[in-house]
């Protein structure tokens, strides 16, 4: 296998809202020395992942006006965080600076429209404006991006992270693969990671095109703290082509209806997605094990965006030194459930902190590896290849013999997982399955395949990412208290 080397100051991993906000703000960092070399990769050409390519065609995006507006969505994302890791700076941080983010998105000619309904979770506030036509959004952004001399490749697919053993196991780079499966390493002081949440491992999920769900399992093997990973936002859909179903909707359809209770039915109505830790879930639970929609078969949970992720600081800086990560793949600015529109906010004011701290790492000290030394066996890419059970050493024209096939076992686990991922991990109501804290055989025994599979099979390094952020969810969800159904 041919591998290429190439070198960047910044490297930013993906190429949704997060991952160009960050690219732009690395581009654009005044850090007292030569502009930094940014280099972006996403695995896929044109518009991506839930921010540019999602299937409603539009966002909302919370945009608080007055400090007023602020104080109230900080004690609202306060209350509805339920048993999760929430991080008050952050929350602050974000509030704060979400309105100078918002005019960053105006400058770039981004035209909200005003949003006169909801804010999910806080529809009383109406503080959200949406953006309508998610590629002409792309066009602006990636225009911007290139204008700020920023390398974008595509068709790149981050498959390893780099750390260096020789440099206090700092990040050094990371290892991607293109379209025709060679491999190419990208020497860097300084990795923003923007790869977007787990949900396209799921067997029923909404993302958008080209988004992997690999980046917890990314983080994960080289050792970032990670949060809240369970608690995704699941939405319920049905029919053909699937629609979005609001809860309403959904208890008119059915002789459920009858048995919940009004008030818990009101409180339901105010937001789209299943809420983590609310009393209101009952509602979900309910119609979970209602017999009409089961019979019907039509009406499902849907996962649709993480709120967990990295632990980071509020320089978007991750424990690990020289990674930062922003967007879907970071956590504690929210908990176990958001208000809608604060995750396109979240994106946009710590992608740009991410840019910014990694390009005045890059300038400030963090020295590059050597190529030559990255390459030795003993080396980190040598030493990612001995992790993922690869052969390494140094770049050769000569293929390198790589186990990549998966062996059938591990290959019935991988053709299984989106299936055996919901059954442990979507809300059940108890209709099969409990939830953590009462019992969840689902997700035990996903755990212990999961396990078996990382420690004993032979993958290709996809398969072994998709597989550790499996691992990740069921631990975490298996760890985590969660109401028990009634
Ligand atoms: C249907 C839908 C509607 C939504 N509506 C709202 C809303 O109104 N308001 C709100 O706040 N939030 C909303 N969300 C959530 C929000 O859109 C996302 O959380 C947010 O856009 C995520 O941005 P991101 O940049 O972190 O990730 P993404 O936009 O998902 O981008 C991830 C990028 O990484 C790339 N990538 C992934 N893996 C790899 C890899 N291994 N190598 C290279 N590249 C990779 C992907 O191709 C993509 O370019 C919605 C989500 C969905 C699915």
């Amino acid at each position: 296998m041919a591998i290429t080397i190439h070198e960047a100051d910044v490297l930013v991993c993906g190429c949704g809202l997060a991952g160009m906000r960050a690219a732009l703000s690395a581009a654009r960092a005044a850090t007292g020395g030569p502009a930094p070399v940014v280099v972006q990769l996403g695995c896929s050409s044109g518009p991506t992942g839930s921010s540019f390519a999602n299937e409603n065609n539009a966002l909302g995006i919370l945009a608080p006006q007055t400090p007023y507006h602020a104080e109230l969505l900080e004690r609202r994302i306060v209350e509805i965080a339920g048993v999760a890791y929430l991080d008050r700076e952050l929350v602050r941080t974000l509030l704060e600076e979400g309105p100078a983010r918002v005019r960053d998105m105006e400058m770039l000619d981004i035209t909200f429209r005003p949003e006169r309904h909801a804010a999910c979770f806080y529809p009383e506030a109406q503080v959200a404006r949406v953006v309508d036509g998610l590629a002409a959004m792309h066009a602006r952004f990636s225009g911007a991006c290139d204008a700020a001399g920023v390398r974008r490749l595509d068709n790149m697919t981050v498959v390893g992270i780099l750390r260096d053993a020789a440099q206090d196991d700092r990040v050094c780079g990371a290892v991607a693969e293109d379209a025709a499966g060679e491999r190419h390493v990208f020497v860097a002081p300084a990795v923003v990671m923007a790869l977007g949440g787990p949900a396209p491992l799921f067997a029923r999920h909404v993302s958008g095109r080209a988004a992997t769900g690999l980046g917890y399992g990314l983080m994960r093997s080289v050792g970032v703290h990670l949060g809240n990973t369970s608690f995704l936002q699941f939405m319920w859909y049905g029919g053909a082509p699937r629609r979005f179903v609001s809860v309403a909707q959904a208890c008119g359809t059915g002789r459920c209806a009858d048995t919940l209770d009004a008030p818990l039915l009101q409180a339901r109505a105010t937001h789209c997605p299943y809420a983590w830790h609310q009393p209101d879930n009952a509602v979900d639970h309910a119609l979970l094990v209602c017999p009409d929609l089961l019979e019907d078969g039509q009406l499902h949970l849907y996962a649709h965006a993480g709120n967990g992720g990295a632990v980071v600081d509020v320089r978007a800086r991750t424990n690990v030194s020289g990674l930062f990560a922003c967007g879907e793949c970071a956590t504690g600015m929210h908990g176990a459930n958001r208000i809608g529109g604060a995750m396109v906010l979240a994106t946009q004011v710590f992608g740009h902190r991410a840019g910014e701290a990694a390009a005045e790492l890059s300038q400030g000290g963090g020295t590059l590896v050597g190529r030559r030394r990255m390459m030795k066996p003993d080396g980190p890419y040598g030493e990612w290849c001995d992790m993922m059970r690869l052969d390494g050493g140094v770049p050769d024209p000569v293929p390198l013999p790589l186990p990549l096939v998966d062996t059938p076992d591990s290959a019935d686990i991988l053709a299984e997982l989106p299936r055996l991922l919901e059954r442990a991990c979507v809300p059940s109501g108890g209709g099969g399955q409990d939830e953590g804290g009462c019992g969840n055989p689902a997700a035990e025994g996903l755990e212990a395949a999961l396990q078996l599979a990382l420690a004993e099979q032979p993958l290709s390094p996809v398969g072994r990412l998709q597989l550790l952020t499996a691992l990740e969810l069921v631990q975490h969800r298996l760890r985590v208290p969660v109401a028990c159904p009634s």
